[in-house]
């Protein structure tokens, strides 16, 4: 395999970083710089000042999102704090553009605390059409998810939640389909309840899966969460997504650790600790037949394919691109922005994560599942199409939406911008400007 690490630092030393901004406007001579600065700039900020949503038209903030992290959960790396995070975040801003042709600026801050990141973001709510939380450890994820959705008139999405949520849910519809079997009264066994699967809970909720059969194990210590938990009440200010969790699944009371969770589960989602080990091939073999094994630990899967292969499992997804089925974020984010973005959406609703989520599964479906094709791959940019054009027509039916546009001219924006990045990039590299 190639050493990935070693190339990309030698190029991220050589290109000094990977996006720039560059003008959009024409600039001929020095006269277009009165229209475009001052004097005539006045023009625009007085319209501004006399109704602020008229910064969604007169600026760059209709098609602008912030990527927000304070550097305290970093991939697999951990806490290596906001500069070290830069990296990453460009990286997402990269993909924001050219998956999405959204324009993403990287915010990294020292700030560590709820409060004073929740603060941040406020304060720099009018820069921006929407908010991507990035890389923030759980459980204060949760908290300044909530209230920055709350309290924000632009949509906010922490990615590690919502993000990887909304691709489990759409390959979990998908493989449950390829098995015959009812995903709703399905038993799901969530393994590690932190920032994915706590927003996968949330999802599968609001999809309409029966909670009562869901089952999350824990580490070991932790075990099995039900309503009788011996650690219950100190789950309740330490851990508030685990109290809530053992309050709505595992309705049966059933105890102990990952043997008994995993003893007859129809699914298992594993966003935990990096294998390989994390989950033994004995565990899989509990399962019932035809079982889901979606083991997204990144780098190293908590099980890899060919041993949950081995010991039955008939669908295996994970987070990687060199096997199939890839839960992969970037099939999500792009979208669900351009979509909210393309209508000025105030916020990124729990339908509209509904109806991306939906249509990722849809697109696939009509390709064909296969036992190896439950999700679009990456570089299929029809499928993120698609979603975005659902997630904007679910924001104009649910009357979130500043800009009310018909179907065909949310298609035309859609696909114009997705594509203005590519065109761009080609242009340049035809130019010798990507040396
Ligand atoms: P997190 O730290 O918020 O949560 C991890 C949870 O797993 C914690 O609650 C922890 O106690 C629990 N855990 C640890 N060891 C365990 C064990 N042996 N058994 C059961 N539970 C255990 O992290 P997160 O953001 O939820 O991510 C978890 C993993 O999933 C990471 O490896 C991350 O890279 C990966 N991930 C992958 C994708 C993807 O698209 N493939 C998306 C998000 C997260």
């Amino acid at each position: 395999m190639r050493d990935w690490e070693r190339i990309s630092t030698e190029l991220h030393r050589r290109y000094k970083g990977k996006i720039e901004i560059i003008p959009k406007v024409p600039i001929r001579d020095l006269q277009d710089l009165s229209i475009w600065y001052t004097p005539g700039v006045a023009g625009p900020s007085k319209a501004i000042s006399e109704d602020r949503d008229a910064s969604f038209d007169m600026s760059w903030r209709w098609n602008t999102v912030a990527i927000v992290s304070d550097g305290s959960r970093v991939l697999g790396l951990g806490n290596i704090g906001p500069e070290a995070a830069l990296p990453v975040m460009e990286g997402k801003a990269l993909l924001f553009k050219y998956f999405g042709g959204v324009d993403a600026i990287p915010l990294v801050i020292n700030a560590g605390d709820p409060e004073e990141i929740i603060a941040l973001v406020k304060a720099v709510e009018p820069s921006f059409g929407g908010i991507n939380l990035e890389d923030i450890s759980s459980p204060k994820c949760f908290t300044i998810l909530e209230r920055l959705r709350k309290e924000l008139e632009i949509p906010v999405w922490h990615d590690d939640q919502q993000g990887t949520a909304l691709i489990v849910l759409a390959a979990l519809i998908n493989a449950f389909k390829l098995v015959g079997k009812d995903l709703r009264s399905a038993k799901i066994v969530l393994f590690g309840l932190g920032a994915a699967n706590y927003a996968v809970l949330k999802f599968l909720k609001m999809y309409g899966v029966n909670t009562g059969k869901v089952i999350v194990v824990e580490r070991p210590g932790i075990g099995i969460l039900y309503d009788s938990h011996p650690r219950l009440e100190e789950f309740k200010d330490s851990m508030p997504h685990w109290y809530e969790a053992a309050l709505i699944t595992n309705s049966e009371k059933i105890t102990g650790g990952p043997e008994e969770a995993l003893k007859g589960a129809d699914a298992v989602i594993a966003a935990s600790k990096p294998g390989p080990g994390t989950i033994k091939k004995e565990w899989i073999k509990l399962m019932s037949d035809n079982a889901i094994v979606f083991s997204l630990a990144n780098p190293t899967p908590e099980i890899l394919p060919e041993e949950a292969k081995e010991a039955g499992a008939k669908i295996v997804a994970t987070g990687r691109s060199d096997y199939p089925n890839q839960v992969n974020n970037s099939l999500g984010f792009p979208g669900v922005f351009r979509g909210a973005l393309t209508v000025r959406a105030r916020k990124i609703s729990d339908g509209m994560c509904m109806a991306a989520a939906k249509a990722l599964a849809s697109y696939a479906e009509e390709k064909g599942l296969r036992e190896d094709y439950i999700i679009p791959r990456m570089y299929e940019v029809d499928a993120v199409a698609m979603e975005a054009e659902a997630v904007a027509e679910e924001a104009i039916r649910e009357g979130i939406a500043r800009k009310i546009i018909g179907r065909s001219d949310i298609r035309n924006e859609v696909r114009t911008l997705m594509e203005r990045p590519k065109r761009i990039l080609n242009v340049l590299q035809k130019a010798g400007q990507l040396p």
